[in-house]
């Protein structure tokens, strides 16, 4: 008991039928070892970690199916950098089928890097383990961050040589949401012009997340609305965090607003609010104060690929509000990030004066807000170049807009601590855990994996993991190549 090999799977996705998908089985990958396993995505199955370990090694590299399981991989387009492309699809990945977690949802288990399929187009079906690493451990930190995202169960290594810019070793995550319906699921079959599958893959998707909703046209105006509405969230939460996802693609926006396929993302180091974390986006398209922009530009594809189903003023007037959606949530973000308990008008021009010093001195973001959120706040004013500048300005109205809250000052920092981690998942550390586990040594990735999962937590014994990315670590680049 307690492995999935003695769990119940089941395919509600499969009873679609075979326009949704491709069924094929997982190609495994050679003496496989773990990496490491998530014990909270674990306990998020109701699995027991020592029981998954013990017993399921084959099934999470691709080399058994489980009993029940009917695998398949999906079908989606999408577009990417702007451009449409017709076909996508899991190029590398298996949906398993589906299992009760905690409160009796159902969870999708994905193996990525499972081998070829129909949809892998030139790709060679696999995934290295440099990128494997940093999806399992940044999915596992951004719940901890409390950011809607897709989980991570497992992490293991092959033996195979994975030709990507230098030969790698192989790896398989497997990922564990409770959906892998995209938006470019929908635009493949609005493109395709495939009416009916459109609108059976709308009902199910309504019958199964968003359950409250009829199946007819009110319904899906509201669902609509509900996808913008956690759409707007999400991306606020990026915004407040520092996080850059680095390829916003349709076929990469899940339709339940989690953050979905780790790529070449990055947390944001010394603040510039330009930051673009994809090596290869030349353009900048998804730098990170456009995301934002493309979330909106995203979300009106999606409204395109609904435009059959429900009415086209319907879907104006919600794409209109999706900038103020996402206002409100921001700001909200922020105001819990800066402590206050209050609302002012003041507020939202408070924030961005504050991004602007923090560009102009290139405070590390992280650590400033997480500075501020202590009781000697202002003596962030000795970290910046010249004292007179803005960010002791900055810093002073901060402290009167403090002393206009009828709050003692003890819930500031209490509620500021809990909006403002300590730990992110820097691109530095992340390449010294990889570095290490391609030689086999698998202890740093299990070392981040408790640390990020605990990012609020002061852990004083891991304080060198909080400090200012050190120059070398800096200029990493990170590309879509994965
Ligand atoms: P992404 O940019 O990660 O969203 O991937 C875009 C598309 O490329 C998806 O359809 C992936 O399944 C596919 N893909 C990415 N890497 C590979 C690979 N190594 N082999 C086959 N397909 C891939
Ligand atoms: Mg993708
Ligand atoms: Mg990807």
């Amino acid at each position: 008991a307690g492995s999935l090999s003695s769990s119940q799977i089941q395919s509600d996705f499969h009873q679609l039928g075979t326009s949704f998908f491709t069924e094929l089985k997982p190609s495994g990958i050679s003496n496989p070892n773990w990496v490491a396993l998530s014990n909270s995505t674990a306990n998020l199955l109701k699995l027991d970690q020592s029981n998954v370990k013990s017993e399921d090694l084959k099934v999470l590299s691709g080399n058994s199916v489980l009993q029940g399981s009917n695998p398949l991989s999906m079908i989606y387009s999408g577009h990417q950098f702007g451009v449409y492309n017709p076909q996508l699809g899991d190029g590398r990945g298996i949906l398993l089928g589906e299992i009760k977690g905690e409160g009796d949802d159902l969870y999708d288990l994905h193996l990525k890097g499972a081998g070829l399929t129909p949809y892998s187009r030139m790709g060679d079906g696999r995934a290295v383990l440099r990128s494997s690493i940093r999806e399992f451990l940044c999915s596992e930190a951004m719940a901890a961050l409390n950011i809607p995202t897709t989980r991570a169960l497992s992490l293991v290594k092959g033996d195979d040589q994975i030709i990507r810019e230098r030969v790698e070793p192989s790896a398989m995550v497997c990922r564990v949401a409770k959906s892998h319906i995209r938006f470019g699921s929908f635009e493949y079959f609005y493109y395709t012009g495939q009416k009916q599958q459109l609108q059976e893959l709308l009902n199910y998707t309504i019958l199964r997340y968003f359950p409250l909703l009829s199946i007819d046209e009110d319904g899906y105006v509201a669902f609509y609305r509900q996808v913008l509405e956690r759409t707007a969230k999400m991306v606020a939460k990026w915004q407040a965090v520092g996080f850059c996802h680095g390829v916003m693609n349709t076929d990469n926006m899940s339709i339940l607003g989690e953050t979905f396929d780790y790529g070449p993302f990055g947390f944001m180091e010394a603040f510039n609010p330009a930051h673009v974390c994809n090596h290869s986006d030349h353009s900048g398209r998804y730098a990170f104060n456009q995301q934002p922009n493309i979330s909106y530009w995203n979300c009106a594809c999606l409204g395109q690929a609904l435009s059959n189903l429900l009415p086209e003023a319907a879907i104006k007037q919600i794409l209109n509000e999706y900038p103020s959606m996402f206002g409100n949530y921001y700001l909200a973000e922020m105001r819990s990030k800066l402590g206050f308990q209050e609302e002012d008008e003041r507020d939202a021009s408070l924030v961005q004066e504050l991004l602007a010093a923090l560009h102009q001195n290139q405070m590390d973001y992280t650590n400033f807000f997480r500075g501020l959120s202590g009781a000697d706040f202002m003596a962030l004013t000795d970290c910046s170049e010249d004292s007179s500048d803005s960010l002791s300005q900055w810093l002073g109205k901060y402290q009167s807009r403090l002393e206009d809250e009828k709050y003692c000052p003890q819930v500031r920092m209490v509620t500021a601590k809990a909006s403002n981690p300590k730990y992110i998942l820097r691109n530095y550390l992340a390449q010294i855990a990889i570095d290490k586990a391609e030689k086999n040594d698998f202890s740093e990735v299990n070392v981040l994996l408790d640390i990020l999962s605990r990012p609020y937590e002061e852990q004083f014994e891991n304080d060198a993991y909080a400090q200012n990315t050190p120059e070398w670590g800096c200029g990493l680049q990170v590309s879509c190549s994965s």
